[in-house]
């Protein structure tokens, strides 16, 4: 059993000081067959820590398996995939002010960040079987622990996404956004790469940490790279969401939402989820309603809304034949 840290890519800074991708990558000493290989991306928007976290709690594990001799297959932990952003609690490192999870599949970026990001999908590709890219949604909207997957890439990834112990899985059409990802880039190139999203930025939700550790453990058992047993806490199946089963509750004017309902709820149409209010008018607060029946996964936490801000989101219940 190895237990080993390696530099992935490191660029220097305006004032001698350096950054680095570091990789820590726990791998079974056999060498007798294919053992699988499983890489965790987090950090990649520097303001989110939850991805972080999870990388933590996943290595302190992986150190005892380590020790007990139960790691059968390669584990690659790439916790801090954006270092200046992250020590910076930005999205984008403030020097460079460009998206990293945007610098991916293109040959011919030679800006800094795109150079850090091909040396890094270079040594993602080289060493990973399956690959679970961690995001901890915006400054806006919080979000129940969810895996995103784009419609073309579905027969392949949802029986591995149902392993995740998550809520939701929501099918995407595919976007233009999209074509310059890390997990978009993976999967064109053959490698199934989950994306997560959880929770909300700048914060750390250790319920919903802990939760997808639990999926992330139950995945290395299921693909081969842990041969423990572990009692494994009530585990949930995933919701999974087309397109059309998504209902989307937008502010009709500007002012501060005010909340009036827990993330994660089971809704009815009719439902008080907040109240919209303009500070500076003696007007009643306007209350939003749920339109529709199902779970409530995304709920606006930052106030200041404009028309059409996204307030929640509702996953409809499955049609019944
Ligand atoms: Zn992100």
């Amino acid at each position: 059993m190895t237990d080993t840290t390696q530099i992935v890519a490191r660029f220097q800074g305006p004032f001698g000081n350096s950054s680095e991708i570091k990789r820590r990558t726990f791998a079974t000493g056999s060498q007798k067959k294919k053992s699988p290989r499983v890489s965790i991306v987090a950090g990649l928007h520097g303001n989110e820590y939850d991805g972080i976290y999870i990388c933590n709690l996943l290595t302190q594990r992986l150190i005892r398996h380590n020790e007990q001799g139960s790691i059968t297959g390669e584990i690659n932990i790439y916790p801090v995939a954006n270092p200046d952003a992250v020590l910076a609690g930005e999205r984008s490192a403030p020097y460079f002010a460009e998206d990293f999870n945007r610098q991916f599949g293109s040959q011919t970026n030679t800006t800094l960040p795109g150079q850090m990001a091909q040396a890094l999908f270079k040594d993602i590709q080289e060493r990973s079987d399956y690959v679970f890219d961690i995001h901890a949604s915006n400054l806006h909207l919080a979000e129940l622990p969810q895996i995103r997957i784009l419609e073309k890439h579905r027969r392949k990834l949802i029986p591995l996404a149902q392993m995740c112990n998550t809520d939701i899985l929501w099918v995407h059409p595919l976007g233009p956004v999209y074509e310059s990802t890390l997990a978009y880039n993976l999967n064109r190139n053959g490698i199934p790469a989950l994306v997560i999203e959880t929770g909300i930025c700048l914060r750390i939700h250790q319920e919903y940490c802990f939760q997808i550790l639990q999926g992330l453990l139950n995945f290395l058992r299921k693909v081969g790279c842990l041969k423990a047993q572990e009692n494994t806490p009530d585990f949930k199946t995933p919701q999974t969401l087309n397109p059309d089963q998504v209902v989307i509750i937008q502010a009709k004017k500007a002012g501060l939402f005010i909340p009036r309902i827990a993330l994660g709820k089971e809704v009815q149409s009719g439902d008080w989820i907040g109240e919209l209010i303009d500070p500076l008018s003696e007007q009643e607060p306007e209350p939003v309603f749920s339109p529709a029946c199902g779970l409530l996964f995304t709920l606006r936490q930052h106030p200041l809304t404009r028309p059409g801000s996204t307030l929640a989101r509702i996953a409809l219940k499955p049609h019944e034949d």
